[in-house]
């Protein structure tokens, strides 16, 4: 692990601001082990972020980076992508960040299949800021912006992804840290869009609020509600309840990825046709 801390990481941007028992580490964790099992050149790859407690994930790895702005993370690696589309292009990014005021750009960049990586940390709530609630709070829960808890529907971010166009969505967990790896490298390799909902604990600003424990109470959570697909598809609907499915819940191949199109077009637009 330290030589995997001395390749990955930048020492003088460490130690990181993460609370003690916070699932962001080990979300990051799972990125650089992903990219050491593909063995990518670290100069080839390049991480983006927004803003959130996820995202400062960027400044301490050493690749590529840019620490963007709030929500804003997908079309600057969008920009990226397109500039130099031999690159690995990874996007570190939160609950709150991606899907709400970066929902927008989610959506879109999941509607053109533009090859990149993104990692979700959700953790159910806006962390830096002080525990508000975001579209990924389950409905019900507690947070500084909804004192006697949330009455709207939570999205399920995953079929959200799939309905706009994305070509690989998975979901894993913190607990099941090296699935979530195995995940993250499949995203990688997948040729288009692909999302991976890493499903992470905060147990300053989500858990505290919910009376979830501390930080292995909530690690256990995810063991006991995590369940892997081909068990999931087994299950019955009051099974199913309060539960959720890990793995690679969609994957389809062949669809035009966005840079290769838009190659085609330049070529086409020389050409004159
Ligand atoms: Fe992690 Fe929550 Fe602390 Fe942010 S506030 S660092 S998400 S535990």
């Amino acid at each position: 692990m330290e030589a995997m801390i001395d390749k990955y990481f930048r020492p003088g941007r460490l130690p990181h601001i993460w609370c003690p028992g916070c699932g962001n580490g080990v979300v990051t964790g799972t990125i650089v082990k992903a990219v050491a099992k593909l063995d990518l050149d670290k100069d080839k790859v390049a991480v983006i972020s927004g803003i959130g407690c996820s995202s400062r994930a960027s400044g301490y790895l050493d690749f590529n980076t840019v620490h963007s702005a709030h929500g804003r993370a997908l079309p600057v690696a969008t920009g990226v992508k397109l500039a130099d589309p031999g690159l690995t292009v990874i996007v570190v990014t939160g609950d709150g960040d991606a899907t709400a005021i970066g929902g927008n750009h989610l959506i879109h960049a999941a509607r053109r299949n533009i090859d990149m990586t993104v990692v979700l940390y959700n953790n159910s709530i806006y962390g830096m800021t002080g525990g508000q609630y975001s579209p990924l709070t389950p409905t019900g829960s507690k947070a500084t912006t909804a004192p006697y808890a949330t009455i709207e529907q939570d999205f399920n971010v995953a079929e959200l992804v799939k309905a706009a166009g994305a070509t690989f969505v998975a979901r894993g967990t913190t607990f099941h840290a090296q699935i979530l790896a195995d995940l993250i490298a499949k995203g990688i390799e997948h040729k288009g869009f692909s999302l991976i909902e890493a499903v992470t604990a905060c147990p300053i600003s989500y858990g505290r609020q919910n009376k979830m424990g501390g930080p292995a109470d909530m690690m256990k959570w995810q063991r006991d509600h995590a369940v892997p697909l081909a068990a999931w598809d087994k299950m019955t609907e009051e099974q199913k309840a309060g539960k959720f499915p890990i793995g690679v819940l969609y994957q389809v191949e062949g669809r035009q990825e966005y840079t290769a199109a838009y190659d085609e077009l330049i070529a086409r637009a020389q050409g004159g046709k």
